[in-house]
């Protein structure tokens, strides 16, 4: 998780809230009055706007909300850091809104999450994995990733696979009622370390909680931030801290007071939204959590 410094509101989210004001205050006290859900309420927002738009009205949308969201987090997913955009994420609610409805349009309280794709795969004559992810021009141990469940041995043509990942973030959050670190918390990351783990000759990158931290434990429990796509993703990006030290230390012919200025320096880049055009790079606190150890020693 990355400590997500949040915009101000955008203007136009203001001015719809306000023009609603009177119907999304009834929507909230009937919610209160258990006589509709807080996804009803949700649900006042369109996904995108009307075709015909009347003037003297103002619009706003979830796809303008996501687009500020993703704006100010760097296109990378609230929780697991992963690359998102408009099509593959969701807004979260990190105060849940089925528990405080009036947090529904709370700007400060919405957040990009991944949204993992799950698709409907029709089986032909496959009759391995191999088959199948040759079909779908995927390797073959992501493939296995994502389906663990699915036994390819039974079954028969027309078989409907479902394909998707561990789900996690807010997919696997739900309504889930734990306490969870926000990336809203300054401290955020000093709250989660990493760890390498050997299984079966691959190398995992996994996420711990501070022992002491209760709500970091439950994070990870409850978004589930330990999936194997994850751990795998997270050491491939682990990998290069050793190669951009290498390479300081180049740079720096070995002195150690301009290596530690040089890798100061690269940190800020890596956590500069608006030098790296509003695109962080997935999972960056991975580098920086790597690159601040080697400064501690
Ligand atoms: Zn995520």
């Amino acid at each position: 998780m990355k400590y997500i410094e949040k915009n101000e509101e955008p203007k136009q989210f203001i001015l719809w809230k306000e023009q609603e004001a009177e119907t999304l205050e009834m929507k909230y006290v009937n919610c209160e009055k258990e006589k509709i859900s807080a996804e009803k309420i949700w649900s006042y927002l369109p996904s995108s706007a009307p075709k015909q738009l009347e003037e003297g009205i103002i619009y706003y949308d979830k796809e303008q909300l996501k687009t500020s969201l993703l704006k100010e987090q760097g296109k990378i997913c609230c929780y697991c850091g992963k690359k998102i955009n408009v099509e593959n994420a969701d807004i979260e609610h990190f105060e849940l809104k089925s528990l405080n409805s009036r947090k529904t349009f709370d700007y400060h309280n919405l957040w990009a999450s991944c949204k993992e794709p799950i698709y409907d795969y029709l089986r032909e004559n496959e009759k391995t994995w191999e088959d199948i992810a040759k079909r779908l021009k995927m390797e073959i141990e992501i493939l296995k990733n994502l389906n663990p469940t699915f036994n390819i041995e039974k079954g028969r043509r027309g078989d409907k696979i479902k394909i998707h990942n561990d789900l996690h973030c807010n997919q696997e959050r739900g309504d889930k009622k734990d306490k969870i670190i926000s990336p809203a918390d300054k401290e955020c990351e000093q709250k989660f370390s990493y760890h390498l783990v050997e299984e079966k000759g691959i190398n995992y990158l996994e996420i711990n909680g501070l022992a002491e931290c209760e709500e970091a434990q439950n994070s990870i429990k409850v978004l589930n931030l330990n999936t194997k796509w994850l751990k795998i993703e997270r050491q491939k990006t682990y990998e290069n801290v050793n190669k951009v030290i290498i390479e300081i230390r180049k740079q720096s012919n070995g002195n150690p007071m301009l290596i530690r200025e040089k890798i100061k320096q690269q940190i800020d880049i890596y956590y500069n939204i608006e030098q790296n055009d509003y695109q962080l790079r997935a999972f960056c606190f991975v580098m920086v959590y790597g690159l601040k150890n080697y400064l501690k020693n």
